[in-house]
């Protein structure tokens, strides 16, 4: 039998929280099958659990001038058709798991998951997101990748829980989401990639790549990106092999049930080589 609380508001759960240690439980289905011993058991959970997923004030989606302001308890499947959010985040969303598990899963159990194959958190590295961490204390808020230091690890303190996540509304003008799977649902991805870009008058003013799946955490390399901001378009069609060869040794794969590390690093590089073509054609 495992101790499970749930609280009827935001106060309530920080209170708990601090009192009992008890982990955050939003719509279970990363926990639930976690500590699933086989296929058609009930899981055992080590610890008591936390209810979140049912708190109105954690399920907002807002937007003011700072960005959009996702309560860490909104669902997938709103936030895949909210008006506020990012289109390139909307896309990630609704490519995750299946319809049923998007009306359970929530955006801050994908982040406290800390899976560098999480789809959300690759996309939401790429925006600048950051994560408010609330406990009785106060709040904080960090960089999503501040946030989460290698798999199954966040700098999370017993008495915080994610509260909302907020993407910057300044957001470059050009993205791409990309993410290998199996198959089109319910598949966790091989990779993936979440490119962003500016390109004003054939000179790229911002260069932005996320990679999920091919490292202990999303890959971003924020002086690469910086040695592509300024090229022209001329310059980046003659460095294109440059960069690819540059974000290589980076792109550190492991083999696993999903895939080869030899097949996810080429074909991380192949995205790459596309996104940039991409930008070259004005895509
Ligand atoms: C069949 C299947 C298919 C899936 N497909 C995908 C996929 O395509 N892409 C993908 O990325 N994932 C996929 N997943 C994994 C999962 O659905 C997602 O990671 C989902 O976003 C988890 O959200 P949740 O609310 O269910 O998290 P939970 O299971 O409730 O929690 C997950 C973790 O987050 C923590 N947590 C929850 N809320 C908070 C909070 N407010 N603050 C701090 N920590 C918190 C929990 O303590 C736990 O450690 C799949 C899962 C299944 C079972």
């Amino acid at each position: 039998m495992t101790d499970s609380y749930y609280p009827k508001s935001l106060s309530e759960a920080l209170e708990l929280r601090r009192e009992t240690g008890a982990i955050p439980f939003a719509g279970g289905t990363d926990l639930m099958v976690r500590f699933r011993a086989q296929a058609g058991t009930l899981p055992k959970l080590p610890h008591p659990v936390l209810f979140l997923g049912h708190l109105e004030e954690l399920r907002q989606i807002s937007m003011d001038s700072s960005g959009t302001h996702i309560g860490a308890s909104a669902l997938l499947s709103d936030i895949g058709v909210s008006e506020h959010v990012h289109p390139m985040l909307s896309e990630t969303v609704m490519l995750m798991a299946s319809p049923p598990l998007r009306n359970l899963a929530t955006l801050a159990g994908n982040i406290g998951n800390a899976s560098p194959a999480g789809d959300a958190v690759c996309s939401l590295i790429a925006l600048d997101a950051s994560v408010v961490l609330a406990s009785l204390s106060g709040e904080r808020t960090l960089l999503l990748e501040e946030f989460i230091t290698g798999p199954g690890k966040t700098v999370m303190k017993s008495d915080e829980f994610i509260r909302e996540i907020v993407v910057p509304a300044d957001q470059p003008d050009r993205y791409w989401y990309r993410k290998v799977g199996t198959r089109k649902a319910n598949a966790l991805s091989k990779l993936s990639l979440s490119a962003m870009a500016t390109v004003h008058e054939h000179r790229v003013q911002d260069f932005r790549a996320a990679f999920g799946a091919v490292g202990p955490v999303v890959i971003r390399r924020r002086d690469l990106e910086a040695q592509v901001r300024g090229m022209t378009l001329d310059q980046l069609s003659r460095e294109t092999e440059g960069i690819v060869d540059a974000y290589r040794p980076h792109i550190i794969p492991i083999d696993d049930q999903r895939s080869q590390a030899v097949y996810r690093l080429q074909a991380s590089l192949n995205l790459l080589r596309r996104w940039i073509d991409l930008l070259m054609q004005g895509g």
